[in-house]
């Protein structure tokens, strides 16, 4: 029996809501550190390790009740099982699949009108004004946060995150001040693009807007 090295997850991302098929090739997990699977945006959804080969864990962040749950397989399973159903441990709900291309094809196109899976059509692209732009400024704010270049001047660079249909908030848990970065045109991705450090003022209010920025600063 020939067995594929290679697996397919659909996951969700939990920051920018987009639905992807990634490959995981077994090979790629030495046992040395955990595979990352990267959303577009730049979220990190899921860290597949191995231990030995005899077995396999995936954990992801969880988009329903944001704790972090661990799924542990042993690496039979994971490779001859036709579908792996990865369910939140709170809520029950199932938060993504490991299997073959074909089985998660088979499974997307079934549920893609229920309102209860992930693979409904009602995401990404209805969610944002313009999800292109959201995409990109997203990705610009991980490699930010990535090259530590993104904090508060309290002094905490633990800086939580949400996502809006047209912008983005960041918060300073400690000192509770609010940035916002509009993520509507092409021109608020260009100014976000400029911005490579970002700084949040300690207990204030700021923003990134492109209708409000100067035009001569960018000339
Ligand atoms: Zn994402
Ligand atoms: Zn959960
Ligand atoms: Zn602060």
């Amino acid at each position: 029996m020939i067995v594929s090295t290679l697996r397919s997850l659909a996951l969700r991302c939990p920051l920018c809501g987009k639905l992807e098929l990634h490959q995981i090739s077994l090979f790629e997990l030495t046992g040395y550190s955990p595979v990352k699977v990267n959303c577009r945006c730049g979220f990190t959804k899921a860290l597949v390790l191995t231990k030995n080969y005899k077995k396999i864990s995936i954990q992801i962040p969880c988009l329903l009740c944001e704790e972090q749950h661990l799924f542990k397989y042993t690496c039979r399973d994971f490779v001859e099982k036709p579908i792996l159903i990865l369910r939140c441990i709170e809520t029950g709900q199932e938060l993504g699949y490991v299997g073959t291309d074909e089985t998660i094809n088979r499974l997307m196109k079934q549920k893609q009108n229920d309102l209860e899976s992930i693979f409904n059509n009602f995401g990404f692209d209805d969610y944002f004004t313009n999800p292109q732009v959201m995409m990109e400024v997203l990705n610009h704010m991980h490699q930010v946060a990535d090259e530590s270049n993104l904090f508060c001047s309290c002094g905490n660079s633990q800086i939580d995150m949400d996502v809006f249909p047209e912008k983005l908030e960041l918060h300073c848990p400690v000192c509770r001040s609010l940035h916002v970065i509009y993520a509507e045109t092409y021109e608020d991705l260009r100014v976000v693009k400029q911005a490579r450090i970002i700084t949040l003022t300690e207990k204030g209010f700021t923003s990134l807007d492109s209708s409000k920025t100067n035009p001569s600063l960018h000339s």
